[in-house]
């Protein structure tokens, strides 16, 4: 049985979301605070659902794909709403936090809803393809009765677990990965650029290298997993190796005016390690520092 489906959100993402429902064939509604942003949508066959609440009567699935949570809460919680959500899915697209997720997960659940938490892999562009990656977490029923759609948004799709929260964590996890090279690049690009290297050159030597990179990532990944830090036959490089290198991006910041604020921070994760004793370690052994955060360094205090 085809569902029908309500979006509500036709911003960038809402309607590739809306574009590619209609292109599999799923009756769709539309509901979006500009109601100008839904008449491209209404000419490929999308309804539009007057309110959200109307959006939520006509479908059986709501997926929702607003700025932020304020937005969604605000949204649910209006007048007329909660009355009307019992025995619907509700597929959560907007992008949050796990906190947010489960809050949410048990609002729309006391009102008698399934609820779905889901995090977008992609940018607008990928979605309805076959490798687009989707991660579900919370009811495991909606996944399932509605995996077809959840599918039809992207062939990766993929149901984390049934703690709401673990789509949204799973996301941050992978986005502190990217962060992390990306910030990397910027400061590898300073000191190309500073000793007279062309960016072309930078990236063409980013391809050759990449395969030595993505090794070390799951060597790390996988040592940690099962927590041999101490280091062995199969080490790749000891602490000590990567420090001796890591000495270097130091002198050249030093020496050319770079500004080093990413280098310090990871200078001085290096010799908590250090301090420890642990140069023959792998640098895995830098794990357990990542998890022993302290109250004093919340966000109100880093800001502050
Ligand atoms: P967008 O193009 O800026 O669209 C934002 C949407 O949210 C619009 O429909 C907007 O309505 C609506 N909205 C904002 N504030 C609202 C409010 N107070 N009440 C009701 N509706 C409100 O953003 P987007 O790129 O589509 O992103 C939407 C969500 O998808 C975000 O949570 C984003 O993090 C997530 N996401 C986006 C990408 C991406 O590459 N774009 C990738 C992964 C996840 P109006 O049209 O009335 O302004």
């Amino acid at each position: 049985m085809v569902s029908n489906v309500c979006v509500l959100g036709a911003g960038r993402m809402g309607s590739s979301i809306i574009r590619t429902l209609l292109d599999r064939g799923y009756p769709t509604w539309v509901w979006n605070r500009t109601a100008a942003k839904c008449s491209p949508l209404t000419a490929l066959g999308a309804k539009v659902a007057p309110s959200v609440a109307d959006g939520f009567r006509a479908a059986d699935v709501v997926i929702i794909n607003v700025l932020d949570y304020a937005a969604s809460d605000a949204l649910l919680k209006q007048d007329g709403v909660a009355s009307v959500l019992a025995g619907k899915a509700v597929v959560q697209l907007t992008s949050g936090s796990p906190r947010l997720a489960r809050e949410e997960a048990r609002w729309v659940e006391a009102h008698g809803a399934g609820y779905l938490d889901g995090a977008i892999m992609a940018t607008p562009d990928f979605i309805g393809k076959p490798e687009t990656a989707l991660l579900y977490s919370g009811s495991r029923s909606v996944y399932e009765t509605h995996k077809s759609l959840l599918l039809a948004l992207g062939g990766g799709t993929s149901y984390v677990g049934e703690i709401p929260g673990q789509a949204s964590a799973l996301d941050i996890a992978l986005l502190t990965q990217m962060w992390g090279g990306l910030f990397g690049a910027l400061q590898g690009m300073a000191v190309a650029e500073v000793e007279g290297l062309s960016l072309k050159m930078f990236r063409s030597h980013l391809s050759a290298f990449k395969p030595v990179v993505d090794a070390a990532l799951f060597d790390l990944v996988d040592r940690t997993n099962v927590r041999r830090f101490a280091g062995d036959d199969a080490t790749l490089a000891s602490l000590a190796a990567h420090y001796s290198a890591f000495q270097h991006l130091l002198e050249v910041c030093d020496e050319r005016g770079l500004d080093a604020a990413m280098p310090r921070a990871m200078d001085t994760i290096f010799r908590q390690a250090l301090s420890l004793g642990r140069m023959e370690d792998d640098f895995a052994s830098l794990a357990p520092l990542f998890r022993n955060g302290s109250p004093h360094q919340s966000r109100e205090t880093a800001h502050a």
